[in-house]
């Protein structure tokens, strides 16, 4: 009896301790392996026991005000915060805003995350034994590499004042979080702070604003780990640059995060490049921050998403399917864990859903009323040139880990089993769209195998049947350029055949797709810091390869890009070609052609800024039997900035009918 009471009297003490609310802890995250899961899922070696491995759930309240419901795996509507633990997630990031409000109180959307979202979602993370990462954005909406605005309530104080309200008004919302038993982990100074944090660029008062952050973090959690977080990796040189600054300005901080879009951020050797970098060169911790990928290129919510099945210039390393998704979040982790100090990963908003499925006009309501969708129109009073303009629901629903329904996908199992291995018997999971072109005066021949991705990432050749018959081959032979989505089944998945009907090219290596210059030539009357045939899908008209050019000193990029073509039936053709580039300053740029060294025809062209292709065709070039044709671009920049750079690319010599 007496021993029950001493006990009852220490969870009393527990709960009401001195230093605040203490939150009854069910820690539900799983020390063993979950079983009975169809996922694939290949081992990470040496995983630490304490690895982070975090969701972003920042819109979850703003969610359920506007009636979602969330499952666990075995059909029961459930706090979705367990759920997450019970599946192996250790942390769970909130965004937080100043104030996401207008002036008559309504919500600027975005989950309307301020400081009070921020606490009840940290104290359901902690009730199932998580931790908080805290994301302060020092802005009373969204801010990223694009846009830092500065809140409205600081905009015309000095640095040095916004650095004491910034110091206050961190300290304030993290004493907050302490009285309310918050076990907050790690805390970010500023959200993808590139180049800009709360309205200033310059890096001595970003320093500044940091500084003041970070102490208010030491004082009221000592424990927590104080982070910065940038976007891509992939811009050579950026992160080292920022991580110097702060050294030099003596900003203190334990972690250097990353956001990871793979479709846009790189490769995963060049993130572990990256973040080998700076946890060898300054002694820091790094990890994702920020990470996502596709389960499907459907729109659940009649809001359009970032990403799609039609979206182009990404790179898409596997299928959008659940396992893909898995396969992404396993790769990512497997990466940072093996990089020094890598310390964690954390999925974006794995539980930002669809709140309906009726119609646009159903869930336009909720997200005004409720801030359930990335802006409402209510965002415009202080973002009028994207949230004013693009306000609507949320864009992400597709990378979600649950389904529209709020049902946990079997993706969202594989933070568990990262750790124990779930090496099932691999299978088809999707077709390889396959991609082909024909001259109209050929013969269409469409392959009888296809690629299968696996469920292991792994590719396989199998048999294929086309949804096609003669007659439709006839029309496509009769139907011009254009191009055709064939149909067919393989593996009982869905295959898909783009059919390109074209003209005839007479030139080789067109797009540069043979990862090699031949046999195109240059000649470099500029001599070009840069010119070759680079590989980056993101930066190529169509494929993976262009030809780059960049050079920083003046007048330097001058050079023309030709291939000779011999033996071409008498008649008259036309050329092609594309360009993009910028920092160009003057330009003399047009694509020509010759025949037999004699210029026929050339056509002007500009470059103007990134991903503005300039096409243009040079007709009429009459060609007799036996004649050489040249076709080339001549490119001559006088430079600007840090020098004239740009692409060129898909090339096209055909018969001009
Ligand atoms: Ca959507």
């Amino acid at each position: 009896m007496k021993k029950r009471w001493t006990v009852m009297l220490l969870a009393a003490w527990m709960l009401l301790g001195c230093a605040g609310t203490r939150i009854e802890v069910e820690n539900v995250i799983p020390t063993e392996k979950i079983g009975g899961s169809s996922l694939y899922v290949k081992k990470v070696e040496n995983l630490p026991d304490d690895f982070i491995l975090g969701m972003d759930a920042s819109s979850v309240i703003a969610e359920e005000q506007s009636g979602v419901k969330y499952y666990n795996f075995a059909g029961e509507e459930q706090d979705v915060f367990k759920t997450l633990a019970e599946n192996g997630i250790t942390h769970i990031r909130v965004r937080v805003w100043n104030h996401p409000y207008d002036a008559d109180g309504h919500g600027y959307g975005g989950g309307n995350n301020d400081v009070e979202k921020a606490i009840g979602i940290g104290e359901r993370a902690t009730k199932y034994g998580m931790k908080l990462i805290v994301d302060f954005h020092y802005s009373d909406f969204w801010a990223d590499p694009g846009k830092q605005m500065v809140p409205l309530a600081w905009k015309d104080m000095n640095v040095r004042e916004k650095a004491d309200a910034l110091y206050a008004f961190t300290r304030d919302a993290l004493k907050e979080m302490k009285k309310a038993g918050v076990a907050v982990g790690m805390v970010q100074l500023g959200n993808e702070t590139n180049g800009a944090l709360c309205g200033e660029k310059n890096f001595e008062n970003i320093a500044k604003l940091m500084q003041a952050g970070g102490k208010a973090v030491r004082e009221v959690y000592p424990d927590a780990l104080v982070a910065v977080h940038l976007a891509n990796p992939e811009r050579v040189g950026a992160y080292d640059g920022f991580a110097k600054k702060l050294g030099t300005f003596e900003v203190d901080y334990d972690v250097f995060a990353s956001s990871y879009y793979p479709y846009w951020h790189g490769t995963l050797e060049n993130l572990a490049n990256v973040l080998n970098g700076i946890a060898e060169t300054y002694g820091k911790k790094v990890m994702v921050m920020e990470t996502s990928y596709a389960y499907t290129g459907v729109d659940t919510d009649f809001s359009g998403n970032t990403i799609s099945d039609e979206t182009s210039n990404i790179v898409k390393d596997y299928p959008f399917t659940v396992q893909g998704q898995a396969n992404h979040v396993r790769n990512v982790i497997d990466t940072v864990a093996h990089v020094k100090n890598g310390i964690g990963v954390v999925y974006w908003e794995g539980a930002w859903i669809t709140v309906g499925t009726e119609s646009w006009e159903a869930n336009h309501e909720k997200w005004e009323t409720f801030g359930s969708g990335w802006a409402s129109s209510y965002g415009g009073s202080y973002d009028p040139d994207d949230a004013g303009r693009y306000y609507g629901g949320c864009a992400v629903d597709n990378q979600a880990m649950f389904d529209p329904e709020g049902r946990p996908l079997e993706s969202l199992r594989v933070w568990n089993l990262v750790r124990y291995g779930n090496e099932v018997e691999p299978k088809a999971d999707a077709i390889r769209d396959t991609v082909l072109s024909f001259d109209l005066k050929g013969t269409i021949e469409l392959p009888e195998t296809v690629d299968a991705i696996l469920t292991s990432n792994e590719t396989r050749q199998v048999p294929v049947v086309w949804n096609v018959t003669e007659a439709d081959l006839q029309k496509m032979y009769a139907g011009g350029v254009k191009t055709y989505d064939i149909a067919g089944t393989a593996e009982g998945l869905p295959a898909h055949a783009y059919v390109s009907m074209v003209n005839f090219n007479y030139l080789k290596n067109y797009g540069f797709e043979d990862g090699a210059q031949d046999p195109w030539k240059t000649e470099d009357r500029g001599g070009a810091d840069q010119l070759y045939v680079e590989e980056k899908i993101t930066d190529s008209l169509n494929g993976a390869y262009h030809m780059h050019f960049w050079s920083a000193k003046k007048d330097s990029v001058d050079f023309s890009l030709f291939q000779e073509v011999t033996d071409l039936p008498e008649g008259v053709y036309q050329f092609t070609i594309s360009i993009m580039g910028g920092d160009a300053g003057d330009t003399e740029i047009f694509c020509y052609a010759l025949v037999d060294g004699v210029e026929v025809g050339r056509a002007p062209m500009r470059i103007t800024s990134y991903g503005n292709w300039d096409t243009q065709t040079v007709k009429d070039i009459r060609v007799a039997a036996g004649q050489t044709v040249t076709v080339g671009i001549s490119v001559k920049c006088s430079g600007a900035g840090n020098g004239a750079w740009g692409k060129i690319d898909d090339a096209l010599l055909n018969s001009q009918n």
